[in-house]
């Protein structure tokens, strides 16, 4: 198939934006809109740092160097048409666990304008009650007290804004690619807490110096598997040790508060406003409470991939009403947004075969997800006595998820859930289905006290281990 190399040449370009978390999505998302936008001569200051903090990337980090850091990106159409990318955006690529020094003097350069981040919904490490950042945490505590030695993304971003502020380098831009609710306010909560608690004239000097503008990110990424690695690269026909794959819809939205510039990202489709949170309450809302309602039930129906989950007409009946019904009511559209027309495509993305999103990945971290994407319009809902059925369900099925680890096919599992407190592992091995309420994820409500919902919840823990998902749901779907 056709390959389209970048219009730029790699030398001529300078890296103005630091990232950190060089996972799959960032090399579809962000670079990709780079990669785009480098091929205008005036746009060669906004090349890629990337940066990898976990011993986890090495893998990632050792294939793209073996590779110059380019890959391929494959943009994979609904319509069954693929396109194939070139991507070269990223021109450098740092790894902390190796030499961490490299990542503190490159946040110092006066060349990098931008700080991106997506490290996860878990990576803020804030509390699920009070979404305050967790200072106790051991790791945090270990660098504030060795702010030359950081290890966590908190550290390092101090320490070489400190060297930064020293060397007169300027001030810069925090952005947070993460789907979080405001990830920019939330991002800049989490860092200046951790600042301020490790050096009070710092802490100044960024209230000053940095901005943390809110975004909404959108574009499925599924991980790549060995397996994908194969077939794109018999399709794209090169060897490719980390090729990447999206779907072919793409969104971001950013509020426009750039202290140190930014490149021309309009140019590339990227919509700027003032105000980014009827786009983030859309998506959260929509896509990502959608995704994770789905998940649950879906893996233990023993469903593994989301398009073949979609071509299951209580999966889909399930998702429809829950948009619709439980969800349309909390979400007023953005600015010349049609909710209908979105709801619409959202289905068809869930369902693009090409795209074919594992269900597992949707699964990862559930307790950093359900605070952010379920837990704000259950609350509306139990305020507003809708009936939380569909919802009601999905915890049910959640807890069936985590707690007996088989699906209804008899197929064991293992579950990945990286920020389980041990008061969450005995929630979740109690016998006594409404402990699981108290699970850190839901701990924004007292769903204990919610009557409605807790009887339709512990109805459904019993159905389930008794009937199977599957009968549940076709139930709940008439
Ligand atoms: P991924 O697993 O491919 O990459 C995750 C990256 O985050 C890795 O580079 C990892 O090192 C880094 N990371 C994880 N925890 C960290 C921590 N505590 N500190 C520093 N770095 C950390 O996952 P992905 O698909 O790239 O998704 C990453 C995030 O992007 C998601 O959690 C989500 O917030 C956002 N996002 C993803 C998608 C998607 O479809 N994949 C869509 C929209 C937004």
């Amino acid at each position: 198939m056709n390959v389209e190399n970048y219009g730029y040449e790699r030398k001529t370009v300078q890296s103005g934006i630091l990232h950190i978390g060089v996972g799959n999505f960032h090399r579809a998302h962000q670079a990709f809109y780079n990669n785009q936008l480098l091929a205008d001569k005036d746009q060669c200051k906004w090349g890629i740092c990337g940066v990898c903090l976990l011993p986890s990337d090495e893998k990632v980090v050792n294939n793209l160097r073996a590779q110059n850091l380019d890959y391929t990106l494959t943009v994979c159409g609904r319509n069954g048409e693929d396109q194939i990318y070139q991507i070269g955006a990223i021109q450098e690529l740092f790894w902390a666990v190796e030499n961490p020094q490299a990542v503190l003097d490159k946040i110092a350069e006066s060349a990098i304008k931008i700080i991106t981040l997506t490290i996860t919904e878990g990576g803020y490490n804030l509390d699920k009650i009070t979404n305050k950042f967790i200072l106790e945490d051991e790791k945090i505590q270990q660098d504030l007290k060795n702010p030359g030695h950081p290890t966590t993304v908190f550290g390092f971003i101090a320490q070489g804004l400190r060297q930064r502020r020293d060397l007169g380098n300027g001030s810069i831009t925090i952005l947070s690619c993460d789907n979080l609710q405001h990830n920019g306010n939330t991002a800049k909560n989490a860092f200046t807490t951790f600042i301020a608690a490790q050096d009070k004239d710092l802490a100044e000097w960024v209230e000053a110096n940095v901005t943390f503008p809110n975004s909404m990110v959108d574009r499925i990424t599924p991980a790549t598997t060995p397996e994908d690695v194969q077939r794109l690269n018999k399709r794209s026909g090169i060897a490719d040790l980390a090729p990447v794959y999206c779907e072919d819809f793409t969104q971001w939205v950013i509020e426009d508060n750039f202290i140190a510039g930014r490149p021309a990202w309009e140019r590339v489709g990227v919509a700027f406003t003032n105000d980014v949170t009827a786009f983030e309450n859309m998506k959260l809302s929509l896509l990502n409470a959608s995704h994770l309602l789905l998940s649950y039930p879906s893996f233990l129906k023993g469903y593994r991939k989301v398009d073949d989950a979609m071509q299951d007409e209580d999966i889909v009946k399930y998702v429809r009403d829950f948009m619709n019904i439980d969800i349309t009511p909390h979400v007023p559209a953005p600015e010349g947004q049609d909710l209908a027309e979105y709801k619409r495509t959202l289905i068809e993305r869930f369902a693009n075969r090409s795209v074919s999103d594992q269900i597992s990945r949707l699964c990862f971290d559930g307790i950093s997800k359900f605070p952010v994407y379920v837990m704000p319009n259950l609350v509306k809902m139990i305020q507003d006595s809708q009936n939380p059925v569909r919802v009601a369900f999905m915890i049910a099925a959640y807890r069936y998820y985590l707690k007996y680890q088989i699906d209804d096919q008899g197929l064991p599992y293992q579950i990945a859930e990286p920020w389980l407190s041990p008061e969450d592992k005995s929630l979740i091995a109690s016998n006594e289905p409404t402990d699981f309420l108290g699970l850190s994820a839901f701990k924004s409500t007292n769903l204990k006290a919610a009557a409605h919902f807790v009887e339709l919840y512990t109805q459904f823990v019993s159905d389930i281990k008794s009937k199977g998902v599957e009968t549940v749901l076709k139930a709940i779907v008439r």
